[in-house]
């Protein structure tokens, strides 16, 4: 079956925000290379990075309290900020590349100024926010963060939240003009319409169904195309697989050492969005709150203006839940198929670990809807049934290893998975996800391209002038690439229309 015609310098399989970060890194550091692209699906970004099936953060750690913790004598750790909000501005700046060079046009499309906000109740928790701004504020990537416990102050901020609030509890804010809303599906799309004028072969209704080693160590991708049911085989030097949920099934079946003892422990998600234009103007945030005793930390509460087909709309939740299924457009044999020999043990040993969790999971996928809206309602009293409808968010498939904490280890983060010789990488996990794709993406090309990256180095530089450097410990580069990314991204000016 193989022949000349399908062998190729890249294959990049799934059509997500992954791929596409990957894919424009490559075609500006290689541009001669070949690239080919197979999606199962009808076009770019229609899983976990489409609008409607992520919360649009661009997460900086500006509002997430899940990213810093209280450590045992009481004092704030922000590593875990710091990193996030690094790591969003290699993102900020390689778009602003992109956008520079005319090969994205106009960032409207896919970024919005929009004020991250913390919110906390109680006074544990008003203390905790309190001493979590006193770390923060002082450190130059969180400069502008704003507390306040003041009712007053939190009516002009947040009114929508504020008004009927009878509760004496105290209540306390923090809030920072910086945040952004991206619109992860659209930036997907662009860059997708920008590869192919780059002679990148895009293939969508083309389901990749198995990878293996040839005897010349590249790799040969089975794909069906999903309209004609023909199958073909394509040969490549490297193999990008950026599946989302369904990137370990295919990690598996390359059978690399690598891919061994992984498993996968899906999450799904709901959306509550609101369908009355006049709630959805009182309200100009995102607003995230505290995880609840025993939830994961993706399934943090926030309120989130979003800018979604040039409208502004209003969305709440993740409401976290569990399903078998690795993405939405999945099947429900899915985990069950993803068990295999090899990961059985740490499988099990995470189900006896994780019984709180799936039991936490369940709870949620069964609750009406009313009590979808008395959780609504701790965020907006007067929340009204008939202005909320649900929609179904994206899947998340949270990565099981065998870690130094023991066998079955649940993980929160993103896992690229490569080959020892770079020949092919996985990205596994969805956290931070889409914000840091430009992060994890580098990661990727230094794993795999080794012996590229003193050649590539002059051009990532001019990508992305922070690359390989610490912000935190440069506050005026970090000045310089805030300013013009800003400035080219539009947020400066849109900020002031906006806030
Ligand atoms: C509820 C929810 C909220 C989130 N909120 C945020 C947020 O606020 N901010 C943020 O930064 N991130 C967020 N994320 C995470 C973010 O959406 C993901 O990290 C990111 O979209 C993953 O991109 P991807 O390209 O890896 O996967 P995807 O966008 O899922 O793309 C993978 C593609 O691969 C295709 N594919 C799969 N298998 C095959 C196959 N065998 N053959 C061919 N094609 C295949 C799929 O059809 C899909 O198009 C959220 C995720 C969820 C689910």
């Amino acid at each position: 079956m193989s022949n000349q015609e399908n062998r190729t310098d890249v294959i990049l399989i799934g059509a997500g925000i992954m791929s596409a970060t990957l894919g424009s890194l490559l075609k500006e550091l290689a541009p001669r290379w070949e690239i080919k692209v197979f999606e199962k699906l009808e076009n770019a970004g229609q899983e976990s990075s489409n609008e409607w099936n992520n919360a649009g953060t661009g997460h900086s750690a500006l509002c997430e309290l899940n990213y810093t913790s209280e450590r045992p004598d009481g004092s704030i750790d922000i590593g875990k900020a710091i990193k996030v909000n690094e790591q969003f501005q290699l993102s900020r700046q390689f778009w602003s590349y992109l956008v520079n060079r005319n090969l994205i046009r106009n960032p409207r499309d896919f970024i919005m100024p929009l004020p991250h906000m913390s919110l906390v109740q109680g006074e544990k928790d008003v203390a905790f926010l309190k001493k979590r701004f006193e770390s923060l504020s002082q450190n130059p990537l969180f400069q502008g963060m704003q507390f306040s416990d003041d009712p007053e102050t939190l009516k002009e901020w947040i009114p929508l939240i504020m008004e009927g609030r009878t509760s004496n509890e105290p209540i306390a804010a923090t809030r920072i003009a910086a945040g952004t809303d991206v619109n992860f599906g659209a930036l997907t799309r662009l860059m997708f319409d920008h590869l192919k004028t780059k002679n990148v072969q895009v293939h969508y209704k083309h389901s990749v169904e198995d990878i293996k080693r040839t005897d010349d160590g590249s790799w040969e991708v089975k794909v069906q195309n999903i309209d004609s049911g023909q199958v073909e085989y394509h040969q490549a030097k490297f193999v990008f697989i950026g599946g989302g949920g369904g990137s370990l099934p295919l990690l598996q079946k390359t059978g690399i050492p690598e891919s061994k003892h992984i498993g996968g422990f899906p999450v799904s998600g709901l959306f509550m969005v609101c369908n009355n234009p006049k709630v959805v103007e009182q309200h100009h945030a995102k607003v995230y709150g505290k995880a609840k005793v025993g939830a994961p930390p993706m399934s943090v509460p926030h309120l989130d203006t979003r800018y979604i087909d040039n409208k502004r709309t209003l969305l709440f939740g993740p409401f976290a839940g569990f399903s078998p299924k690795f993405l939405k457009t999945g099947s429900n044999f899915d985990l069950l198929g993803s068990v295999k020999p090899n990961n059985v043990l740490t499988m099990l040993a995470a189900g006896v670990k994780e019984m709180a969790l799936t039991k936490y999971l369940v709870q949620q996928v069964l609750l009406s809807n009313e009590q979808r809206m008395e959780e609504l309602r701790e965020f907006i009293p007067s929340a009204k049934s008939e202005d909320w409808d649900v929609v179904v968010a994206g899947q998340r498939v949270q990565v099981i290893k065998d870690t130094e904490a023991g066998k079955g280890t649940l993980q929160f983060g993103t896992e690229v998975v490569t080959a020892a010789d770079g020949s092919i990488a996985a990205l596994l996990g969805a956290s931070p996800g889409a914000s840091t794709a430009v992060y994890v993406m580098l990661e990727v090309l230094e794993k795999c391209f080794p012996a590229y990256m003193n050649e590539w180095q002059t051009k990532i530089k001019e990508m992305i002038p922070s690359f390989g450097m610490s912000l935190v410990d440069n506050p005026e580069l970090f000045q310089e690439v805030y300013s013009s990314t800003s400035e080219i991204l539009g947020l400066t000016q849109r900020e002031a229309i906006y806030s």
